[in-house]
């Protein structure tokens, strides 16, 4: 199963990408997660990524295609993926599909988990103190919503014009959201 999951920070994305990569048998690659591993690193990428991602800025399309790419071929030759948070940009949505086309697999769906800001907002400050990010604070969360409305939300109209696309309310309980997600896959598929 290959699948892409598209949804706005706050949205549930780390934990429905890990059910649905149970559930198939794929592998869950975060991007988030893949590019914070990176920046611990400490290295001068590393560092590089940090600074973006303290702020909720985008990393740079080409240093998230570096970073992910060999993720993706790995699980492309064995059980497929769900990415989770890749691609956020359209640059990042063509080069995945051409990186499909080299691999030789076909996505099966991407999976559009939406819920308003306010509900998102609340999320996010409540995981704060858990989670212990740099980047769940009331003015970086803020930033991160609007650049997911201007510049991952243009991948929504892109999706659904390639009839791959599923929307879910992410606003309901997490095992009404993977319930959701399934039945809509089973409905596409
Ligand atoms: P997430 O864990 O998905 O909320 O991502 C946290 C941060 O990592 C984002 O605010 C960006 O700084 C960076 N990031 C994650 N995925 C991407 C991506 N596909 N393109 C650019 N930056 C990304």
């Amino acid at each position: 199963m290959k699948l892409l999951l598209l949804a706005p920070p706050g949205a549930g994305k780390g934990t429905q990408g890990e059910r649905l990569a149970a559930r198939y048998g794929a592998a869950h690659i975060a991007a988030g997660d893949l590019l914070r591993a990176e920046a611990r690193a400490e290295s001068r990428l590393g560092r590089q990524i940090a600074s973006y991602q303290v702020r909720g800025d985008l990393v740079p399309d080409q240093i998230v295609l570096d970073v992910l790419t060999p993720a993706v071929v790995a699980a492309a030759a064995g059980g497929g993926y769900i990415l989770d948070g890749f691609p956020r940009t359209l640059p990042q949505a063509t080069a995945a599909a051409e990186l499909a086309v080299r691999l030789g697999v076909t996505l099966d769906a991407v999976i559009h988990l939406y819920a308003p800001d306010s509900v998102l907002t609340r999320r996010l400050l409540g995981r704060a103190g858990q989670a212990g990010r740099a980047d769940d604070t009331a003015d970086v969360i803020r930033h991160r919503l609007q650049v997911f409305a201007e510049t991952t939300g243009p991948l929504v109209p892109f999706y659904q014009e390639r009839g791959i696309l599923i929307a879910v309310d992410a606003d309901q309980p997490p095992e009404s959201v993977t319930a959701g997600i399934q039945d809509q896959l089973t409905r596409l598929l």
